[in-house]
């Protein structure tokens, strides 16, 4: 390990933080944190249990009056200038991140920059709560509306984004007055540590932000979910549980924002812009190594054009180097860990048992870490787990459809519905196709659509509730109404 990366990981705190003060868990319990490219420990943090995770929310219970009634301004200035620290220490924080989650230090300090947006853009929505104030249509009341903190909430984020993941889900909450006890993955808990750091540094009053790391999130969030002080849970992570959260979430009737897996489809017609459609592919396959939910997880290409779109695929794929994510040179790291990897490879396996054609990877890299080639698969008999199956890796299966309407329907043959890539000139195909596909978002002629300023979310079993744009706030305030009789 190089000095630098020694000085970035001594630098985060290690403990929890509860009502303002860093604590190890009330256990004395610490687990350790790996880097996926070398599978060696790099850090160990508290793993925290129930006493800690109830501590957490009683430190938030407790400050959620005051910090309702904060002016918005303060809230927003605090929001920008944990930006300002983020965006001066990314150089730091990115190295962390890889060092943590394995993706290549360019990615990571892409990531920096996309999670600290989050924050710049809702400390500029702290201060544009809207409210309404009304005649009633018989004219003897005035009906007012306003919006209210939901109070407090509980965070639970994943491993393949560990700082925006954050930052999208505490940006609101911050702007919008509800104080916090945040759960990052067991995975990837030190730059999440670090972000609470910063939050801190930045004037974040004691007790607004909790945050629990542990390798037991089921038993340790479970008791919170079921606290009457609770009033509302978001996470991100697997469709699996989220469906458990739902259900548990029903007994305090708890507020709910689901951000689940997605299965998304990356559309091209023979009419689309080829070297576009190529570029859009390797981006909305390769950001993050295909560890995202938007990660397009089916290539659908109109008959005409699959050979040649198929045969540039796998020449870029194929050129792409694999290692450790430190290194400059290095463009696709590891996978977070050994479960991962043997998933994507037994998805590969199946498929070639079908009589899937391998055009380049298709097998592990070599090393102590998690590595996977990347590979472009085609034909793939459409049996195949992987048409069904979120991949969440450096894998690319080409299928071909001979209309727009097949083309239409293969993209929506599937329960999740968080985003679709559709690669066309034709404009009216491009609207017509939009607005038939079951998903939350689509990208025209473009391989990324996450943006701090627009609603990122799902249909269907990819979740409900939006991060970002205008929407993301509210789903941490109540609307209530008022009427008055004059
Ligand atoms: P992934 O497969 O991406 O790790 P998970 O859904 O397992 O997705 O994990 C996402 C987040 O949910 C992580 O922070 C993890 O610790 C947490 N988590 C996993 N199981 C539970 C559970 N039963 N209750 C609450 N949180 C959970």
């Amino acid at each position: 390990m190089s000095a630098g990366e020694r000085r970035v990981l001594e630098a985060v705190p290690k403990e929890l933080l509860i009502g303002g003060e860093w604590r190890p868990a009330a256990s004395g319990r610490r687990f350790a944190v790996q880097d996926p490219a070398t599978a060696s420990t790099i850090a160990e943090v508290a793993d925290g249990s129930v006493a800690d995770a109830l501590a957490a929310l009683g430190a938030a219970d407790e400050a959620q009056p005051g910090w309702a009634a904060t002016a918005p301004r303060g809230r927003s200035e605090i929001l920008r200038r944990a930006f300002d620290i983020i965006t001066a220490r990314a150089d730091d924080l990115a190295l962390l991140m890889t060092l943590e989650m394995g993706k290549p230090l360019a990615e990571s300090k892409a990531e920096i920059s996309y999670a600290a947006e989050f924050f710049r853009w809702f400390s500029e929505q702290a201060v544009r709560v809207p409210g309404n104030y009304q005649v009633s249509p018989a004219g003897n009341s005035r009906l007012i509306t306003l919006r209210q903190p939901v109070g407090p909430v509980l965070l639970i984020t994943p491993w393949n984004f560990p700082m925006a993941m954050g930052t999208r889900k505490i940006g609101p909450a911050i702007a919008a007055g509800c104080t916090m006890v945040f759960k990052p993955a067991e995975l990837t808990p030190l730059s999440s540590l670090a972000l609470a750091g910063i939050l801190i540094e930045s004037g974040l009053p004691p007790g607004v932000l909790n945050v629990v790391t542990t390798t037991t999130a089921g038993d340790t969030t479970g008791p919170l979910i079921k606290d009457s002080r609770l009033r509302k849970l978001s996470f991100t992570g697997s469709t699996a549980v989220g469906k458990a959260l739902i259900e548990a979430s029903a007994e305090q009737v708890l507020r709910v924002s689901m951000e689940l897996g997605g299965n998304a489809p990356f559309l091209v017609f023979a009419d689309a812009d080829l070297d576009a459609a190529v570029e859009g592919a390797m981006v909305a396959k390769m950001r993050n190594g295909g560890e995202a939910c938007t990660s397009a997880n089916r290539f659908h290409v109109e008959e005409s054009v699959a050979t040649e779109f198929a045969a540039r695929m796998t020449e870029r794929m194929a050129a792409l180097t694999v290692g450790r994510g430190t290194e400059e040179a290095v463009e696709v790291g590891p996978l977070i860990d050994a479960k991962q990897l043997d998933k994507v490879a037994s998805l590969v396996d199946d498929a070639v048992a079908r009589g899937a054609q391998v055009r380049c990877g298709g097998e592990r890299g070599s090393g102590p870490g998690y590595f996977y080639r990347p590979t472009v698969l085609c034909p793939v008999p459409p049996d195949s787990r992987m048409r069904t199956e979120e991949i969440f890796g450096p894998v690319a299966p080409i299928y071909t459809f001979a209309s727009e309407e097949e083309a239409v329907a293969a993209a929506n043959d599937t329960e999740y519905g968080l985003v679709a890539y559709v690669y066309t000139r034709d404009l009216g195909r491009a609207v017509r196709v939009s607005e038939a596909i079951k998903t939350g978002m689509v990208g025209i002629n473009q391989g990324v659509v996450s943006n701090p300023a627009a609603p990122f979310g799902g249909v269907k079993q990819s979740g409900f509730g939006r991060e970002g744009g205008e929407e993301g706030i509210e789903e941490y305030l109540d609307i209530k109404y008022i009427g008055i009789s004059t």
